[in-house]
């Protein structure tokens, strides 16, 4: 059976005092949290993950970092290489981003690299993908989708494709001013993801994979994701950028958990 994922990117938000107070208010819904309820995570800017990281000791929440370089060091002036992640205490990477993607020319290749060196080192690679809104309009969102799925996952061993949560995260829905996909229109395009895993990776590894959801999330339209086929859980950016938002996410996805 697939774990829920419930998880936050802070982007370039916060500093020291707002990630201190968004874990002390967050860690009553962490100590709520049962042994089968949601994978909880969040993604702070590198500046916060030793801090959070030491700030969560002993709850049941993974912290991640929002890029990396799959390097392990060099001549990258301004770059933080896999083993600088790891060496934070970060549990887990986001990779791909759209943000990534179009401000800073991530590629589907450099994406690869980099889920493979995540592995090496120990970290979640949660691998984000989706189309831009023009992709979608001229009919190409499944083949991007699927494009940028297979090459992200490409060479990775059949057995350790389910430590890779996909985030499926439409251009158009995230962000101020997106707008949130159908849920049906998600499930349909979550059954792309699995096919492009089965196809380069088996059934096995399709059925274990997590594929989770991310594009104007929020506490009004959570429950109907969550309870369309196929999507594992949520990737939230405004919404859960309070502790509270965050914590009404995780009851919510505990009371009523996802279809499956
Ligand atoms: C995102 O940018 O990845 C995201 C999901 O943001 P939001 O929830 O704010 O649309």
């Amino acid at each position: 059976m697939r774990r829920t994922w419930i998880g936050t990117n802070w982007k370039m938000n916060f500093l020291l005092a707002d990630a201190e107070a968004y874990v002390r208010e967050l860690t009553p819904a962490l100590r709520a949290l049962g042994p089968s309820g949601p994978v909880t995570f969040v993604v702070p800017p590198f500046t916060l993950v030793r801090e959070v990281k030491r700030l969560s000791a002993g709850l049941p929440l993974l912290v991640g970092a929002q890029n990396m370089r799959f390097e392990e060091s060099g001549a990258f002036t301004g770059e933080i290489s896999v083993s600088m992640v790891k060496d934070c205490g970060a549990d887990l990477v986001e990779l791909g981003h759209s943000e990534r993607r179009t401000l800073f020319g991530e590629t589907d290749v450099a994406v690869n690299r980099k889920v493979h060196a995540a592995l090496t080192h120990g970290l979640v690679p949660l691998v984000c993908v989706g189309e831009t809104a023009d992709e979608k309009r001229l009919g190409a969102a499944a083949e991007t989708v699927a494009r940028q799925v297979k090459m992200a996952l490409h060479g990775v061993p059949r057995d350790r494709i389910q430590a890779i949560p996909i985030a499926y995260e439409p251009v158009w829905a995230i962000g101020v001013g997106g707008i949130p996909a159908e849920p049906g229109y998600v499930s349909q395009v979550h059954a792309v993801v699995r096919e492009a895993v089965r196809d380069a990776h088996g059934a096995e590894a399709a059925n274990g994979i997590a594929v989770v959801y991310g594009g104007s999330v929020d506490l009004q339209n959570a429950a109907a994701f969550l309870g369309s086929p196929g999507i594992d859980g949520l990737f939230v950016g405004r919404a859960a950028w309070k502790a509270e938002g965050l914590a009404a996410l995780l009851r919510l996805a505990t009371e009523a958990p996802p279809r499956r």
